[in-house]
């Protein structure tokens, strides 16, 4: 295919690339593909062509890197702290159906619950602390006496 003109810059640049993005996509600010796509893109300046059917790849590339990675953190979680697959949903405030879903990569998060996945994944201690009956009390943190942190501020 030859090389077409690009919108932005002018140059006659644009040529089908491998893309991994990162693309927006409906609450998602900037989701990197796991597996790139051809899509017309400007070696000199950058910018992405699209083409009516790229929308539709685009959109399904997506949600499959969305859903792979969702699987792949509620699969950590669970591994890591060996709590059922209902304790987790609880944990996030999601119905266990939902999170069997997103486990099995048939359904796709919004953002606020992959967030949330992604978080409990990466901090062993926000899982501990995203129980309902935990008591911030019983954190051991060395405390500061009052007078030594106004020492500290004068
Ligand atoms: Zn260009």
């Amino acid at each position: 295919m030859k090389a077409r003109q690009c919108g932005n810059c002018g140059k006659n640049t644009m040529t089908l690339q491998k893309v991994h993005g990162p693309f927006s996509w409906k609450d998602f600010m900037s989701v990197v593909l796991l597996e790139p796509i051809d899509l017309l893109q400007c070696s000199n300046c950058g910018e992405i062509g699209y083409r009516p059917k790229d929308t539709e790849t685009i959109d399904r590339s997506i949600e499959a890197t969305i859903r792979a990675l969702s699987g792949k953190l509620v699969e950590t979680i669970i591994e890591r702290e060996e709590c059922s697959q209902t304790i987790l949903a609880q944990r996030i405030g999601i119905t266990p159906e939902y999170l069997s879903g997103i486990k099995s990569r048939t359904r796709t998060p919004g953002f606020q619950t992959f967030n949330m996945l992604k978080i409990l994944a990466e901090e062993p201690s926000a899982f501990e602390i995203s129980d309902p009956t935990f008591d911030i009390d019983d954190i051991e943190v060395p405390v500061e006496s009052y007078r030594e942190v106004l020492k500290k501020l004068a």
